[in-house]
């Protein structure tokens, strides 16, 4: 696996970092995660602007601050992808305070910021799902509260309880999980979000407990150009264990039909809307689609 990646102006072999750092012992590190496309105009970052905003937004809720600024960082995100030659793949930028220190409030909160492009097979999920995803809601943990984790940062530590959760369905033969939140409503997998199809109509939980995901609004933007209704409200277990499609969306699953939640199977995966929604992200990830225009960053 090629290792150069994109640190603070200057493209390294490898970007080091202490095991003693501030961000291994408290979590404090912010991510995220975009994709890259071959597509007939050439290699092409999908969303490329709102990604890096929303890290600078992440760095902003930690505190952590950034030396480069939202155009500086589209730009090294190019040249990351650049630097290894692939045409398709993912994209990691982390941002965060490289030094060593006890406090839990770092003194110095300027960010290192690695920028990595890979292809989707170096990082193989183990346990990725072939089919359609087998979905289970833990009733024992739940999507951190708002005001004790914010959702709309994309920070390590709020993927602790998520990930231990994730565990244990893992171990119990499903494929994903989908949290509910802080009052028992739906809110979103642990790196995903969710949407339903309900009579029709696209329903998807609002944002206040979840991420805004980059795929999700998109999915939302597209519905609207097909003619789909779509909603964002709140969502309760009942109606989502009895919608008649669901998916969930991502950067990682794209688009991925969900086959059941706990012992409640849905009646079509994928069903007609995830399969017409899913074809016109395909198109358009691919620059084949109108949208591809204002969407695909080429390099
Ligand atoms: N929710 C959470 C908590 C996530 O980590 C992710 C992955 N970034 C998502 C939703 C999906 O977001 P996106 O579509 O921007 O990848």
């Amino acid at each position: 696996m090629d290792r150069r990646v994109w640190r603070d102006g200057e493209i390294v072999s490898e970007a080091m970092v202490s095991a003693l750092a501030h961000p291994m012992q408290r979590g404090s590190l912010v991510f995220d995660v975009l994709s890259f496309h071959d597509t007939a105009r050439g290699v092409a970052v999908f969303r490329l602007r709102e990604h890096v905003a929303r890290l600078l937004r992440s760095c902003g809720i930690v505190g952590l601050t950034s030396r480069w600024s939202e155009a500086e960082l589209c730009a090294a995100t190019l040249a990351a992808v650049g630097a290894t030659g692939l045409r398709d793949g993912l994209i990691r930028m982390q941002a965060f305070v490289p030094t060593v220190e006890a406090d839990l409030v770092p003194r110095d909160p300027a960010a290192s910021i690695v920028i990595a492009a890979y292809a989707r097979d170096d990082h193989p999920k183990k346990h990725q799902a072939k089919g359609p995803l087998r979905v289970a809601v833990p009733k024992d943990m739940r999507k951190a509260a708002p005001n004790a984790i914010p959702p709309l940062a994309k920070v390590a530590a709020a993927y602790l309880g998520p990930m231990i959760a994730r565990r244990r369905a893992l171990e119990n033969g499903f494929d994903e999980i989908v949290l509910l939140d802080h009052e028992g409503k739906v809110a979103e997998a642990p790196t995903a979000n969710v949407m339903t199809v309900i009579g029709g109509t696209l329903v998807t939980p609002p944002l206040g407990a979840i991420l805004d995901g980059i795929t999700r609004d998109t999915l939302l933007k597209l519905a609207d150009e097909e003619g789909i209704i779509s909603v964002e409200r709140a969502l309760s277990y009942e109606e989502l264990v009895s919608a008649d499609e669901a998916f969930l969306t991502a950067t990682s699953y794209l688009v991925a039909p969900i086959a059941s939640f706990d012992e409640h199977v849905l009646s079509a995966a994928p069903g007609p809307v995830t399969t017409k929604l899913r074809a016109r992200f395909t198109r358009l990830i691919a620059g084949d689609d109108p949208r591809a225009s204002e969407w695909m960053t080429p390099l």
